[in-house]
This record gives structure tokens, sequence and C-alpha cells, in this order.
């Protein structure tokens, strides 16, 4: 239930993914880099308001990535974005979120996950009791590090576990340049762990056939139960096919594909393909404050454009409550 002894309605609404560092809030980005000794960062991430991000094109946003997380050091500092979102989630209608943390930037930064993940278990309870939001942990690799630097995140994962709040291991970067294959022993032993594993896949378009193999590798190779993103099946009725007779779920972010250039314009959303084909799937922000997106336009940016209708919605949430990989209300 909602806290705060306010006569709120309890949120309902399911998130699988959103990412921890795109959901930092122009304040307190403005505060870990004074924390950090780089009072000039805002200025280079923020729009003349200060309240919003402002980025150009992919590499822009890859840019502004490493320039907010380069502020983003201690437990403390997690702690607080991590009560942050919660306050966004709360606002939002979330009432149960997946929340993707990436281990494989802490690592390659020097930073280990162990204390920083307790900070994250500890702001999670703290939000669960004082605004009734259940955040869940999702850290995750990245691709073009490679496997040995995956492996080390992975046994940062494993040692937190479910009891720290980390039900899942993932996989985000460059489709390009780290095939998900290459990790396919690390997720063998994700699963023997009993945790999920969501890897972003089928996301750059642009690659053609590549990103449908990209896709193949995820759930083949790595036994994905969720796709990231997973685009690149909606041009392809036996993979979408396959998709929904094997139950695999997919974490679809339409407005983030139009902000990064997978996609040209909603419209082109593949979001009809994916529901007529019966493949499980929920929409998500992906990277909140960074694209600022919340989940309502969401659903109301799907309903308007994409033709999204109440019983969809209804066969999301079903489906994102099963998919969850801890118990979702
Ligand atoms: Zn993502």
């Amino acid at each position: 239930m909602s806290g705060g002894g306010m006569n709120e309605v309890a949120p309902t609404r399911i998130e699988l993914h959103t990412h921890l560092e795109g959901s930092v809030t122009p304040d307190r980005l403005v505060a870990l880099s004074e924390r950090h000794g780089r009072p000039g960062l805002p200025a280079e991430c923020l729009d003349a308001s200060g309240q919003g991000f402002v980025f150009t094109g992919f590499r822009g946003f890859l840019d502004l990535y490493k320039r907010v997380t380069s502020v983003m050091r201690t437990p403390r500092d997690f702690h607080e974005m991590a009560l942050d979102l919660a306050a966004q989630l709360r606002r939002d209608n979330v009432a149960y979120a997946e929340v993707s943390v990436s281990y494989g930037v802490l690592l390659a930064r020097g930073i280990d996950p162990g204390p920083v993940q307790a900070a994250l278990a500890e702001a999670a309870a703290e939000a669960e009791g004082t605004l009734g939001v259940t955040m869940r942990w999702l850290p995750d690799a990245v691709r073009q590090f490679g496997p040995d630097a995956a492996r080390r995140a992975w046994e940062s994962a494993g040692r937190a576990g479910r009891v720290q709040g980390v039900v899942g291991f993932g996989l985000g970067g460059d489709e390009v340049n780290g095939p998900a294959a290459a990790f396919a022993p690390l997720f063998a032993e994700v699963r023997a762990a009993g945790l999920g594993v969501s890897i972003h896949a089928g996301e750059v378009t642009s690659m053609g056939e590549a990103a449908r193999d990209s896709i193949r590798q995820a759930i083949d190779a790595c036994g994905a139960l969720r796709l990231g993103h997973g685009l690149a099946a909606g041009a392809d009725p036996a993979l979408l096919a396959e998709l929904a007779r094997r139950g695999i779920f997919v974490e679809l972010c339409p407005r983030s594909n139009v902000i990064t250039g997978a996609l040209p314009r909603l419209a082109a959303h593949p979001l009809r393909a994916f529901l007529d084909a019966g493949v499980p799937c929920c929409l998500n922000t992906d990277d909140r404050t960074l694209f600022g997106l919340d989940l309502r336009g969401e659903y109301a940016a799907a309903r308007e454009v994409l033709g999204l209708t109440p019983d969809d919605e209804t066969a999301m949430r079903t489906a994102a409550a099963a998919a969850a990989f801890d118990t979702a209300p």
C-alpha cells in the first residue's frame, strides 16, 4: 500500500525495462557533480532551463551517458538515485519495476558493485515501505567490454543474489561488436543460479538480418527469457511466431526507439505485429530522464498512434506480471 498517511490509490503498473543511470534527475546530477568535483558537468548535459537533458543523435546519447555516469561513484550516490527513481515510479503509477544497473560500467570505472548493490537493496526496502513501490535489480554487462569483463560483473551480481534484490542478469551495449553467443557459458551459470536472463537484442534494426540473428543468439545461445526491444523481430513473421510459441517476453520501448533513431517515427513501431502474433510484451521507458519519458506517456502514445486497445493493455499487464523475475503485485 502507499505510505505517507495519504489517502492514495496504490500504483498498478509494471515496468520491466528501465535503467537506473538513465533515470538520474537533473537536480541529482547537479548534486553528484558538485560532490565529485565536477561542477561544470551539468552545463554540458542539461538544457538552458536546467530541467531537461540534451543530446543529438545516438552518438550524442552515448556521450551524454558517459558524462552522467562519470559522477555516479559511491554507494551513497546510488542510494540517492534509487530513491529518486522510486519517487518517479510512484508518480508514474508503477507498483513494480525491474531496474537495470550497469555493473559493466561500474567495473570499468574501478568501482566494486558489491557495496553499491547493498545500497540499492537498502533504498528498495525504504521505497517499498514509504511509497509502496517495489524495485528489483537487473545488473548487466556491456557487450563490447567482452566476456571476461561480463564474468566479473556476473560474479558480483551472483554474490549479491536475490537476498539483495538481484533477480536477473542482463546484457546491453553494442550489438554489432559484441555478439551474444560469446556470453553463452556465462548465461548458463546465471540460469543455473536461478536468476532470470534479459538481453537487449534486435534494437538496432539497421543491422538488417544480423539484428534478427542477434535475437536468435540471445534466445538460443544464452537462453534469454526476455528480450530488450526485440524490434527486429517485428518484420519477421516466423521469428514472431517462434517468440510467441516459446513464450519469450519482449520489453518494448517504442518512444526510446524513436529518440535513438532506431525508428524514423513512432508510427513505424511494429507493436501491432507483436500483439497480433501473440508475443507476450509490455511497454517501458528505457531511460526515463535522459529521454524525458514516463510510462503514462508511453501507453498514451501507443493508444494514440499505434492503436493500443484497453484489452491489449490488460493482456500486457498480465503478461508482464508473469514475465517478472520476482513476484509482481
Ligand atoms: Zn535499455
